[in-house]
């Protein structure tokens, strides 16, 4: 009897993972599935602890459900990609496989990794077949009359909804239980890395399952106000699902097919097209990135922008880090990322213009930052949202457009309630001397344990805009 095997990596689904369903179809093979965790990669990467924890945990859910159907999920650890392949072709050895399965992942290194593992399977004679699965439509077919990649967000949208309204991706059932279920006993999910910490697993209960529930629930709940809401943190006003699309737990195309399910009219405009909106954003960095893999090298988009003399600035560094800012938003965002692992997008603008134009500091600390805290970590959507804050992507923010924190938190958080839920310590500041509070507490002879403003926003802009002019000079 045949072996097939399914290489599961950023797919941890059974519903629509092409993989899984193509390696399934032959009723006569057993069919067994496989994760190799790389430490040392995901080191190396910044990649978070919570994630690390979060996918453990997601597996072992996988691994239940793929159990029940019969297929034994095994699990191996390397430390690398490289030593990835000899373990994937060293477990197809042990097991007699035939063929292999598995779903591109778009990244620089890990399609490297696949390249190797697509030569050295060839070597010995087994097939492997990979599938396009992160995105809507494959990455390359949205494209300029020209045949180039639009580098401009607005064209991309307008041309993807077009290919949409013509043809709907499928999204593949689950498979059925196996008729010739594999004799292997299933391993259980070890810690991935010492790197792995504890994650809020109440807020973000593991599992497909609670994936495609979490995405029902706001499709029938949340997708038709999303336009109203989307902006203001202090509301639960968006789907909260980017830890689980990040890792595979559910796709786009089901996020997709779910709200046209619910709202049949969102392709064309209608109230839920603005989350699709989010969801052709994410699609447009993946793209962006396989027709730009410099990007995976964080090398910024518009040359001149690798010109900014940035300021190296440690304590400043660590403020930002720690929400020790002394601007109320930025200092209550950062410590929901430190404590949460997750922040309001809304938040993650403030934030990042914060560090690039106050502070002057280069946009990859911040990135780097965001990766080693974030559940939802995602190279494309971080890199492209770090460069977008920064003005060195495609889109870009203009350089010369410079979020003003204070006035930012009065406008998307009017009466601090977000504020004060992640800092107590301004608990008694009232609401309209929520964003100055230090000033507020000097002027009633009152001292607060919270830090004054680091920088003064309005010279900070000033130089911010000198060193992106002299960089301009190099255009
Ligand atoms: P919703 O508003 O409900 O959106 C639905 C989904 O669309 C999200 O889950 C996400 O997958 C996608 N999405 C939404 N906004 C964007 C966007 N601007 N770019 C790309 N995809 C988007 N998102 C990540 O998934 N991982 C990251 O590492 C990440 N880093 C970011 C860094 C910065 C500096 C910025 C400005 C944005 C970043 N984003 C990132 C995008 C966005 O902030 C998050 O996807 C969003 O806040 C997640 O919350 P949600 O699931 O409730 O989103």
């Amino acid at each position: 009897m045949k072996t097939h095997l399914v290489w599961l990596r950023n797919d941890l689904r059974l519903n629509d993972n092409p993989a899984l369903y193509a390696a399934c179809q032959q009723a006569d093979a057993r069919v067994i599935a496989l994760y190799i965790a790389t430490p040392g990669q995901w080191q190396q990467h910044d990649v978070s602890g919570r994630q690390l924890s979060f996918i453990r945990d997601s597996l072992q859910c996988l691994s239940e459900d793929l159990t029940a159907l019969g297929i034994p999920l095994l699990f191996a650890a390397c430390d690398d990609f490289t030593q990835s392949v000899a373990e994937l072709s060293a477990v197809c050895h042990r097991y007699e496989v035939s063929q292999v399965f598995y779903n591109y992942q778009y990244e620089l290194n890990e399609h490297r990794r696949d390249r190797r593992a697509e030569e050295k399977l060839a070597e010995e004679d087994i097939v492997i077949q990979g599938f396009h699965d992160g995105t809507l439509v494959p990455p390359g077919s949205v494209l300029t009359g020209k045949g180039t990649m639009y580098n401009v967000y607005t064209p991309f949208s307008k041309a993807l909804v077009k290919m949409l309204s013509r043809e709907l991706p499928e999204c593949y059932p689950a498979p059925d239980k196996r008729a010739h279920p594999a004799d292997i006993q299933a391993d259980d999910i070890p810690s991935l890395s010492e790197q792995s910490r504890d994650y809020d697993r109440e807020s973000f209960p593991p599992g497909h399952r609670e994936a495609l529930q979490r995405l029902r629930k706001f499709s029938q709940q949340g997708a038709a106000e999303y336009h109203r809401l989307r902006d203001f943190p202090e509301h639960a006003g968006t789907s909260v699902l980017s830890p689980y699309l990040a890792t595979g737990q559910v796709s786009a195309r089901q996020c997709l097919l779910r709200i046209l399910h619910d709202h049949p009219e969102a392709l064309s405009g209608g109230n839920a097209y603005s989350w699709l909106n989010e969801i052709f954003w994410r699609e447009f960095y993946l793209h962006l990135l396989v027709a730009y893999p410099a990007l995976c090298r964080h090398q910024p988009f518009t040359d001149w922008t690798a010109h900014v003399r940035w300021r190296k600035d440690d304590k400043q560094l660590q403020a930002w880090q720690q929400g020790k800012t002394g601007f109320p938003v930025v200092d209550a965002a950062m410590r929901q990322l430190n404590e949460t692992g997750w922040m309001h997008n809304r938040l993650r603008m403030i934030v990042a213009s914060f560090l690039v134009k106050d502070l002057l500091i280069d946009w990859r600390e911040g990135e780097r930052y965001f990766m080693s805290q974030l559940l939802d970590g995602s190279l494309a959507a971080n890199n492209g949202g770090w460069q977008w804050a920064a003005s060195t992507g495609t889109d870009a923010a203009p350089y010369f457009r410079i979020f003003n924190p204070q006035l930012q938190g009065e406008r998307f958080d009017p009466a601090g309630n977000f504020i004060r839920r992640w800092i107590p310590e301004l608990s008694s500041v009232p609401d309209k001397a929520i964003h100055d509070p230090v000033n507020w507490a000097k002027k009633q002879g009152k001292t607060l344990d919270y830090p004054a403003q680091i920088v003064d926003h309005k010279q900070a802009r000033q130089t911010t805009l000198q060193a992106y002019e002299a960089a301009r000079k190099h255009n």
